[in-house]
Parts: structure tokens; C-alpha cells; sequence
């Protein structure tokens, strides 16, 4: 699990870290053990225990970290300092094996639900499966641990009540060595499944501002044209292009450009409706995607959109931010048109906004050349 951890290690998914250095006590721990008999009882009974107690701490630790959550450090010191207590207590003040194994079981116990409470049901359909098999995992773990701590602690007390120890013992052995790698597979695959989700995130995000990538777009535009054609409602398509924005950029810098962009699109996203979607195709320039809208109500979106990006004058640019103005482009999908010849009408209409002065909604409809697809 150590080596697949690493292959891991490039993919900067948080956690990684504290699960690649549970896994390394882990293997020192064991080792110490198998050493028993030929190291002395401190290194192979007292720091391989205390290992193992810190193997599970970092293993929660990781867990919090990949999750954002904070790690309840304090709480995981002093459960392993207590159950490291007991496992002192009961090997030189009142010698039991079975209180030092029920000192360590309660801690590993303990842990092990507090991994199965720190992840969450996850509503991400990629993460789901990982999480799942984490909690699961943690969850049967805590069980094991805490049936093991009361069954030796029974066993302390009144050793005649054990009825078939082999058997148990066995489980016992397999719960141990088990642990440690079935909550790393869980471990590895939620670090999988977050590297493939941001991965996927980051295709469909454009990353300067946040909003939808043209690839997004194009998806969603083709899901949306095939919905507008089976129920025959209305399918609207902005093109907005930030005007002059060479200029902006000559004028102030790349960096107070790249500020308006961000603006541009958190104010086009406060002003057009819920069911609305607007990307980034490229550059200055966005498109806006109006399902369920009649050309009326098409054009008041365009209309509204182009005040509310209309940064030009004092009054509606307050802050006194760059001063900024944008021209769209609309058309309404036709019937049977393809998505290739909405966009290009749409285009024109930016075109024509341009032509006309900018600052300005130009609509195809009345316009000459919108080839049908
Ligand atoms: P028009 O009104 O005709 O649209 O003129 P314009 O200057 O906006 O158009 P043009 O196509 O000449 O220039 C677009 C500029 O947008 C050029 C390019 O450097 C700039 N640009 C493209 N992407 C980015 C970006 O991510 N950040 C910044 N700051 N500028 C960008
Ligand atoms: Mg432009
Ligand atoms: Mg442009």
C-alpha cells in the first residue's frame, strides 16, 4: 500500500502525506514485532505498540486533511498517550496481555469511528463509491476493534467464559492485518476519485473566472437544442463581447483585464436567470444560453445583461474600476436549425452590434444570410 501510496505522491490531493507515513510506522511496527524475542520488550512490545497507535492517528489525520476538516489533534494525543498507559501498566505493574490488548483496542476503536463519522456521504457521483467503501471499512473496523478490547477485557476477568479462542484469535490476527491496508485501498481510491473529479472540474471550468469552459458549453448547448426541439419550446443564444478590451489591456495590464473578465462574468451570472448558462468560449468573449425563452423574453435578458455589464459612465461605474462595455449578438433557435447555424447567426448579430456602434444588442432576426443546418 506504501508503494501505491507513492505513485500517488505527484497528484497534490491533500492527505496523501500523513497516509504514506502511516503506512512507513505501519511497516516498522510490524517489523518490531516479528522481532520479538530477539529485540528487547521496549522496541519490539512498547515502540512497536506505540507505532501502531500513532499508524492509526496519522491515518484519521490524513483523512481530515483531505476532507478540509481539522485534525483533532489533541484528542488523538491523548487517547494514544492513555492507551500507551495502559499498555505500560499491564506489562510491568500488573502483567496481562489481554488488558494491553484491550488499552490498544479502545484506541483503535475509538479512531476508527471517528474516521467512519469524518467521511461524509459524498454527493459527488465519482466520489461516492470511495467513500462508501471508506466508511464501511472504518465502520466494521471499530466494530472489530471494540468486539476484540471487551472480548480480552472478558477474558482478564473470567478466562472460562472464552469458548472457542482459536477461532476468534484468528479473527483477531486477520482484523490486525487487515486494518491498516483496507483502510489505505479506501484512502487510495478517494485520492483517485478526487484527482479524476478536480481533473474533470478543471476541463469544464475556465480557470481565470470560474465560469463554464467552451467544452462545457458545447455539451450542455447540445443537450439544451435537443430538449428545445422534442418539447418545441423556445432555445435562446447570446453572444456577448467585451468591446475594446485590447485597449483595457494596452491601457492598465494584462492583470486589470484579466480583474474585468471576473467581473464581467460575476455580474452576468447576478443578472441573468437561474436556468440560464453562461461560458467562457475564448478571450473576451461569452456566450449565454437562454432554454425556455421566448424572443421577447430573450431579448429583455440581453437587454438587462448589457446595462448591468455597461461600465462606461461614472454613474453605473461608481467604484471607478476600468471603465467597460460589451456588444451581444442574439438569435432564437428556428425550427430543425442546428446548434453550428445558431451560433453562426448569433455571430453575425455580435458582428453587426459591432458594426453599429457597440455598447449595443443586436438580434439575427431581420438579418440577411442565417443559413439554416
Ligand atoms: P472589439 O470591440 O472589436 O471586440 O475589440 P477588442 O479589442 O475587444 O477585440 P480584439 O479581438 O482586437 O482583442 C481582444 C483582446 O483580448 C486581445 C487579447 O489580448 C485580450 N485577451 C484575450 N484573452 C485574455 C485574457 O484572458 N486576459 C486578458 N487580460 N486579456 C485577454
Ligand atoms: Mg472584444
Ligand atoms: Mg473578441
Amino acid at each position: 500500500m506504501l508503494l501505491v501510496l507513492s505513485s500517488l505522491a505527484g497528484t497534490k490531493v491533500a492527505g496523501i502525506r500523513a497516509w504514506g507515513q502511516a503506512n512507513g510506522l505501519a511497516v516498522i511496527s510490524l517489523l518490531l514485532f516479528a522481532s520479538r524475542g530477539i529485540f528487547p520488550d521496549v522496541l519490539s512490545l512498547e515502540l512497536a505498540n506505540a507505532l501502531l497507535l500513532a499508524t492509526i492517528a496519522l491515518m484519521h489525520a490524513g483523512f481530515c486533511h483531505h476532507l478540509g476538516r481539522p485534525v483533532p489533534l489533541r484528542r488523538l494525543v491523548a487517547g494514544a498517550v492513555a492507551a500507551f498507559c495502559g499498555l505500560v501498566y499491564f506489562h510491568h505493574v500488573h502483567e496481562s496481555l489481554s488488558l494491553r490488548i484491550t488499552s490498544v483496542s479502545v484506541y483503535h476503536a475509538s479512531v476508527c469511528f471517528a474516521i467512519y463519522r469524518s467521511v461524509p456521504v459524498a454527493r459527488d457521483r465519482r466520489l461516492r463509491y470511495p467513500f462508501a467503501f471508506t466508511r464501511i471499512t472504518a465502520l466494521v473496523l471499530a466494530c472489530g476493534h471494540a468486539f476484540r478490547g471487551a472480548f480480552y477485557a472478558l477474558d482478564a476477568w473470567e478466562p472460562v467464559l472464552l469458548v472457542a479462542p482459536d477461532t476468534i484469535n484468528l479473527v483477531f490476527v486477520a482484523l490486525g492485518t487487515l486494518a491498516m491496508p483496507a483502510l489505505t485501498l479506501g484512502a487510495v481510491m478517494m485520492a483517485n476519485g478526487r484527482a479524476l473529479s478536480d481533473a474533470a472540474y478543471a476541463a469544464d471550468h475556465d480557470h481565470l473566472t470560474g465560469a463554464p469552459s467552451r467544452r462545457a458549453f458545447f455539451d450542455v448547448a447540445e443537450r439544451e437544442l435537443a430538449r428545445a426541439q422534442r418539447k418545441g419550446s423556445g432555445l435562446g443564444l447570446l453572444l456577448v463581447d467585451a468591446d475594446h478590451f485590447k485597449r483595457i489591456n494596452d491601457t492598465f495590464g494584462h492583470g486589470v483585464g484579466d480583474q474585468v473578465l471576473r467581473d464581467l462574468v460575476r455580474r452576468t451570472q447576478e443578472v441573468i436567470r437561474k436556468i440560464d448558462y453562461c461560458a467562457r468560449l475564448g478571450g473576451e468573449e461569452f456566450a449565454v444560453l437562454l432554454p425556455d425563452a421566448s424572443p421577447e423574453t430573450a431579448s429583455m435578458v440581453a437587454e438587462r445583461l448589457r446595462r448591468a455589464l455597461d461600465r462606461s459612465a461614472p454613474a453605473t461605474n461608481p467604484s471607478g474600476g476600468p471603465a467597460y462595455t460589451v456588444s451581444i449578438g442574439l438569435a432564437m433557435l428556428e425550427p430543425d436549425e442546428s446548434f453550428a447555424s445558431l451560433m453562426q447567426r448569433a455571430d453575425k448579430a455580435l458582428y453587426a452590434a459591432k458594426a453599429g456602434g457597440r455598447n449595443r444588442v443586436v438580434s439575427a432576426v431581420g438579418l440577411a444570410g442565417g443559413d439554416k443546418g
